[in-house]
């Protein structure tokens, strides 16, 4: 593991007085992580700076051809002080696997959870403490090469930054209406919806802003060869309780591993409750919304961790879930996943990783 050079700010900025007003990824902690890569020394100097602007060449590889990858999760404080992060090895590992599908080296695993660590360590007093807030992380490496040949880059930045974020939904738990997309496509299995890019979103924004015209807060996409099959939310997993049964469509190769995803499987099987990946079609929803079997709806996502839908719309059928409001299920999953993430509740599972 290599060691991180530490070049500290002597101008500390003034952190958010009023942490009801934080909102989500627009305030940045005084540091930064950056290592660099270069084809034969491979990933060196790693080092956390000031938080600055970086300098490219107009010609950088990731302005034109977009070889980008990302990551997403956060730091938690727990009532007793201290810091806790929440299955990082998940994050890392997803990262390696984009990575590699992005032809980007993958950054070592022990110096990626170094980096976290120690960044999340020094910025530690810009954790926010009041309930549902955390200090948002976001990894990501961006191709350097000042080169417009299409090939893969030979050089790279992998940078962290940190950004104190405010409680997702200000008075509690808030149901969200869906647009499920019929025309538009995010992914399809074979291309990179699998892995965490910047590419697959920039793919996204065009039928993000169909469905938020109609007052819709989300897009779900539906497979993008026969438009039939649920995939996944804009930003999120999606998981329906049909007839008793959690239902999740199955990892295909265009939906993006989340590791809320992963976690709620697993709660709910620890649970005792019955849980299916598999295929799901639109129509089997529209059916199981006609006849009172689709009993619950939710979104999984780092920012959000859980999100109720309470509305689903597919061409002319608006779909009404848990009237509503809010299901026992998703209730159990956002106490339960949130308390463990804040050390409110034991940690069964040895998900939590203390930043000491
Ligand atoms: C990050 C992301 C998710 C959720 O993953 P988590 O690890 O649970 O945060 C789901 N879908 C897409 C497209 C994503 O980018």
């Amino acid at each position: 593991m290599q060691e991180i050079k530490l070049e500290l700010t002597k101008n500390p900025k003034e952190k958010p007085a009023d942490q009801s007003k934080l909102g989500f990824g627009r305030i940045f902690t005084d540091h930064m992580y950056v290592m660099d890569y270069h084809e034969g020394q491979g990933w060196h100097d790693p080092k956390i700076i000031p938080y600055q602007p970086i300098s490219l060449e107009p010609s950088a590889m990731v302005f034109h051809y977009a070889q980008e990858m990302f990551e997403g999760l956060k730091a938690y404080h727990t009532p007793d002080g201290r810091v806790l992060l929440f299955r990082p090895d998940r994050n890392i590992q997803r990262a390696e696997n984009s990575c590699k599908r992005l032809c980007i080296p993958p950054v070592p695993q022990d110096d990626f959870l170094n980096a976290l660590k120690t960044l999340v360590r020094v910025e530690k007093d810009w954790i926010p403490t009041t309930p549902g807030t955390s200090l948002y992380i976001r990894p990501f490496i961006i191709a350097t090469d000042e080169s417009l040949g299409v090939h893969p880059s030979h050089s790279y930045k992998f940078i962290i930054i940190l950004s104190p974020s405010g409680a997702y939904y200000a008075s509690g738990l808030n149901p969200v209406k869906i647009w499920i997309e019929d025309d538009y496509v995010r992914a399809v299995r074979g291309g990179i919806g699998e892995a965490k890019a910047g590419g697959n979103y920039a793919a996204s924004l065009k039928a993000q802003v169909k469905g938020e015209a109609g007052g819709y807060a989300q897009v779900l996409w539906l497979d993008g060869v026969e438009r039939k099959y649920i995939e996944e939310v804009g930003s999120m997993n999606i998981f329906f309780k049909i007839a008793g049964k959690v239902v999740t469509p199955q990892l295909n190769g265009s939906i993006l591993p989340g590791v809320t995803r992963a976690t709620c499987l697993d709660l709910c099987r620890s649970w005792g409750m019955e849980v299916e990946e598999r295929r799901v079609s639109v129509e089997e929803l529209v059916a199981a919304a006609r006849d009172g079997s689709l009993e619950e709806c939710w979104g999984s996502g780092t920012a959000a961790v859980i999100s109720p839908v309470g509305t689903l719309r597919y061409e002319n059928d608006v779909m009404e879930i848990s009237g509503g409001g809010i299901g026992p299920v998703s209730q159990r999953l956002y106490d339960t996943v949130t308390g463990i993430q804040t050390g409110k509740l034991e940690d069964a599972h040895g998900w939590t990783v203390e930043v000491k």
